[in-house]
């Protein structure tokens, strides 16, 4: 999210919501500090028989509002500070979302492209029997990350349910729909990023339907995310990926890109685009409404002050760096920040969860009514924090609300011993 190490800048962000929250510096302590790392070196065989060490984390940040919950990624720069920071922007999009969660998140120091399958696997299940006293459907429940889906998700629901010997799909979210997964979760952060974006217009006085919109990265999120507001009757004017960006006055058609995608690789060169763009000239469109779908730090002070959208929502974690922030929060442009607008991924896990544990399964309209209601009602917190505390930004008071609601969790419980 920035140069500086992750977990500092968690710190610093936990600090500057604290001082608009009553809270003790113990207390504040504790809620900068996770409760648990556990720290793995996996020794597993290769294909050839030779013995390789992966060293592999689990953050277990917070637990008072539920179980911790979050991802496991596969990465060679993971790193011990990195996995505390995303296990607290857990808390913080869990207590935001306001679901009964907690926040988590694992990793794997391993470049996945140069491993088989099956030593793939093997690390898989060796992380998952070392995991296994930590985690569970009332402990804490991983989910995919940067480089792990399905694939590793059932690997590691099946390890546990041997070692365990039962059957608990909810250890695990994330899953395929054959598997114990929920309908709408492939759909969800586009889908809460663009309900999250229609509740700020109406909040601005302004209609979604007819408004311009430029969607920066085509992957799962920003496709999605380009569909669903098009449907509601916006023009897609400019979307983009690695590659660079295209444009058309009347709106692109989101379907056709995608399958000019699916055949070519990329946006570019799609014919019914009326000119090429650069990735920095999309963002700084004269649009209404932009959504960075791609990295973090998309959006810095080099290009803060020339962004001409008049609403932001971030479908990507962090693209938009603090400083950034500041230069747009000077400019009235309303960012909605990530951990409202892609909380749609971890909400429909939270939905996964519930579904395992009832072995009762939502229909795709039910799970997208529920999210719906979810971004709406917490949209509308969001706003009403804002503007009775007078607070900068809707950034900093989703900061506040987390940090009050995971307060009030740990208040009424009180401490043990
Ligand atoms: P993805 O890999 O499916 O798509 C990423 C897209 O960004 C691709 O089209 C890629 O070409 C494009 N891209 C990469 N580098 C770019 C660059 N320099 N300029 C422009 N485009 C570039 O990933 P995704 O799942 O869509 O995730 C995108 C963002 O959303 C990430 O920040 C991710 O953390 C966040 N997010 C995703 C989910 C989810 O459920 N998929 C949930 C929460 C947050």
């Amino acid at each position: 999210m920035s140069e500086l190490n992750p977990y500092q800048s968690l710190r610093t962000q936990i600090d500057e919501a604290a001082n608009y929250v009553d809270v003790s510096d113990g207390e504040l302590e504790r809620l900068k500090t996770p409760e648990r790392v556990v720290e793995i070196n996996l020794s597993v065989e290769m294909d050839n028989g030779s013995t390789e060490v992966f060293r592999a984390y689990r953050s277990q940040f917070n637990g008072d509002r539920g179980p911790y919950k979050g991802g496991i990624r596969y990465h060679p720069q993971v790193t011990r500070d990195e996995v505390k920071a995303l296990s607290g922007w857990m808390v913080y999009k869990t207590a935001t979302s306001d679901i009964p969660l907690g926040g988590g998140k694992g990793g794997i120091i391993i470049d996945p492209r140069e491993y088989s399958e099956s030593e793939l696997e093997r690390v898989t299940r060796a992380f998952a029997a070392e995991l296994r006293p930590f985690i569970g459907s009332d402990r804490d429940i991983p989910a995919p990350d940067v480089n792990t889906g399905q694939r590793e998700m059932n690997w590691i629901r099946d390890t546990y349910e041997t070692l365990e010997n039962t059957t608990e799909p909810g250890v695990i979210t994330g899953k395929d729909t054959s598997s114990g997964g929920s309908e709408g979760r492939v759909e969800a952060t586009g889908r809460s990023t663009v309900i999250a974006a229609r509740e700020a217009f109406e909040y601005l006085g302004k209609d979604l339907s007819g408004a311009s919109v430029a969607v920066q990265g085509y992957g799962n999120a920003g496709w999605i995310a380009a569909k669903l507001v098009y449907e509601m009757g916006a023009d897609v004017v400019a979307v983009s990926d690695s590659s660079g960006g295209i444009y058309a006055t009347d709106s692109l058609d989101p379907y056709s890109v995608k399958e000019h995608k699916r055949e070519t690789g990329s946006v570019v060169g799609y014919p019914g685009a009326e000119q090429s763009l650069t990735n920095e000239e999309l963002l700084t469109l004269d649009v209404d409404l932009l959504i960075p779908a791609a990295l973090e730090n998309a959006i810095d002070e080099s290009l803060a002050g020339d962004i001409d959208a008049d609403v932001i929502s971030e479908a990507a974690n962090g693209p938009v760096t603090p400083t950034a922030d500041d230069i747009l929060g000077d400019r009235d442009v309303l960012v909605i920040p990530d951990i409202l607008a892609n909380a749609g991924g971890v909400i429909v896990s939270y939905f996964e969860w519930v579904q395992n544990r009832q072995r009762f399964y939502w229909s795709e309209e039910r799970v997208n009514t529920e999210l719906d209601s979810k971004i709406v009602d917490q949209f509308q917190n969001l706003v009403d924090t804002y503007e009775r505390r007078s607070l900068p930004s809707l950034r900093t008071a989703a900061y506040v609300l987390a940090l009050e609601r995971v307060l009030d969790a740990g208040e009424s419980t009180g401490t043990w011993p």
